[in-house]
Order: structure tokens, then C-alpha cells, then sequence
């Protein structure tokens, strides 16, 4: 009895100490990673605009906001996918038209690349659903907006699938997210993993009969910049960034599709690839749809990345 007794504690022991082990190995990967991933943002800068001082109508001109670096997000202790929660959910809020659809469809093959994350189109959202005091007309020009706090928390929160890493709901109509604004292209929260993206203003879908390029590039833009803010990101204040706060249509433009350092930094963090496995994984994207100025910054990070 005693014998038995003595090895089970023995056994115990062995097992606490390689739990211990294996624990440990793991928090030394992740330390290394982190710091491979500090060089390489640090490598980048040289490759970046500082943002310059904000135009009257522009974001930070209405937007006191204090930025955000890639060790400040990790402090955060941000939202990010796991083995349980691995799906990016996209619904139609609404059914979008035909060419709508063209454009969301590469979207949605857009996203899976940017945050490595497998997409599944959730079900198709009846705007029905949105109460009469939840809707109104757009005080610019008059066409339907719905309020996006009651998307988000009376709708996207209460069915959002138990495997989602992120739910996502798009509309073609506008949205406003309270008193005091006249519109907004997208919402999302920081902390509940929903959103919503309107794709009102944003011009024709199709061009000469081929996809509009500027209509893609903006719906990239948004959408990623939206997925951002669901994995805990907040706006950035340093570089022009796809996670710069726009104010106007004029002003998202002016910002590029791809990442300052700290943000990269981020991305990379929570889908666990390396920066040149990013890039190479984006450049095959903007290969194929003819994005030829993504293609080449990808392009030149890696040569930088490679050359430190
Ligand atoms: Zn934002
Ligand atoms: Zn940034």
C-alpha cells in the first residue's frame, strides 16, 4: 500500500514537472516570437508616412485619440481567435444586389488572407428586423440609414454563432450610430466580436463591364479596418494606416490598404504568422485581382525584412 502510494507521489511529481517543462517551452516560443516580431516592425518604419497634421474635417481634428503600439495592444489582453472560436461570419444585412455580391464575395477571400481566418457566410439578415425608431432618413440626401448600436447589440450580439471568432453583418443601405453624426461606413466593438459596413456612397460596383476597382479597394479597406477594431485594435494616430479613423470618404482614400509596423505587428500576433508569410499570402491576393501598388509594398517589406 505504501509502495503504490509512493508512486502515485513519484508519478504526480513527474507529471507537475513536465506540464512545468512543456509550459515553460512554450511561454520561451512566444517570448521569441514576439521579439522577432519587435525587429522586424522596427525594420519597417523606413518604409512609412508619419501622418501629417489632420485637415479640419478629418478624424483627428474631431477625435481626441492616444494611438496605439503593438505592446500597448498586447497589454490589452485583445480579443483574439482560438481553437474554439475560429470563423469569420459574414451576413448580408439585407440582400445585396447581384454585383454587390461579386464584390463580396472577394472580400470575403480578401479577409480570410489579411487574418488568416477561415470565412463562412452566415445567414442573410432581414432588415425587417430593425424597429421603425431604429431607422431614419440620412440627413445628407434623404435615403434610408439604420442605427448601428441596435445592429450590433440587438441584433448581431444575440446570434452571433458560438464558433465565431468575429460575426460581421454588411448592408447597401447607410447607418448612423446616434445623435450627433450624420453617417458612418462601419461600426464595430472592441470587446463582443460583431460589426456592421455599409457600402452606401462607396460608387458602381462594376465599371465598363469589369469589377471597380476604387468600389473593391474601398470595401477592403473598410472591412479590414472594421475586423481590426473586432480584434480588440484601436485607431492608429502615427502612420497613414489602414487603421487610421476616417472621418469622410476623402480621407479614407487618402489611407493606404495596408499596415503601419505596430499594427502588422498586431495582425501577425493574433494569426500567429510570421510578417513574411503575411506578405507573401497578401501578395498572391493582390496578384490575382491586379492590385498592383499592394503588390509591390508586400514587395518591399519583404526585401526589407530579408536585408536586416
Ligand atoms: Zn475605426
Ligand atoms: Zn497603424
Amino acid at each position: 500500500m505504501k509502495k503504490s502510494f509512493s508512486l502515485f507521489i513519484f508519478s504526480f511529481i513527474v507529471f507537475i514537472l513536465l506540464s512545468s517543462a512543456s509550459n515553460l517551452g512554450l511561454i520561451t516560443k512566444q517570448v521569441e516570437y514576439k521579439n522577432d516580431l519587435i525587429k522586424k516592425k522596427n525594420s519597417l518604419i523606413k518604409l512609412h508616412k508619419k501622418l501629417g497634421k489632420p485637415g479640419p474635417h478629418d478624424w483627428l481634428a474631431k477625435h481626441d485619440e492616444p494611438g496605439e503600439t503593438f505592446e500597448e495592444y498586447l497589454d490589452l489582453d485583445p480579443i483574439l481567435p482560438t481553437e474554439k472560436k475560429k470563423y469569420l461570419y459574414i451576413s448580408q444585412l439585407g440582400e445585396l444586389t447581384s454585383q454587390e455580391k461579386e464584390i463580396l464575395k472577394i472580400t470575403e477571400e480578401f479577409l480570410a488572407v489579411y487574418f488568416n481566418i477561415p470565412v463562412k457566410e452566415g445567414d442573410i439578415i432581414a432588415t425587417s428586423k430593425i424597429p421603425k425608431k431604429m431607422r431614419r432618413k440620412s440627413p445628407i440626401d434623404g435615403t434610408l440609414q439604420f442605427n448601428t448600436r441596435y445592429i450590433l447589440y440587438d441584433i448581431l450580439l444575440k446570434k452571433i454563432p458560438n464558433d465565431a471568432a468575429a460575426y460581421f453583418a454588411i448592408t447597401q443601405d447607410g447607418l448612423w450610430p446616434g445623435p450627433g453624426w450624420n453617417y458612418v461606413h462601419g461600426e464595430a466593438s472592441l470587446w463582443n466580436r460583431v460589426a456592421v459596413c455599409s457600402l452606401w456612397n462607396y460608387g458602381s460596383p462594376i465599371k465598363d463591364g469589369k469589377i471597380n476597382k476604387k468600389f473593391l479597394i474601398r470595401v477592403l479597406k473598410l472591412t479590414s479596418h472594421e475586423m481590426g477594431h473586432m480584434f480588440s485594435m484601436n485607431h492608429c494616430i502615427k502612420y497613414e494606416c489602414n487603421m487610421c479613423g476616417g472621418n469622410h470618404i476623402a480621407e479614407m482614400d487618402r489611407y493606404p490598404l495596408w499596415l503601419c509596423p505596430e499594427c502588422m505587428a498586431k495582425i501577425c500576433w493574433l494569426t500567429k504568422l510570421t510578417p513574411e508569410e503575411r506578405y507573401e499570402n497578401l501578395k498572391r491576393f493582390y496578384k490575382k485581382y491586379g492590385l498592383d501598388r499592394e503588390y509591390d509594398f508586400c514587395n518591399k517589406s519583404l526585401r526589407i525584412i530579408k536585408d536586416k
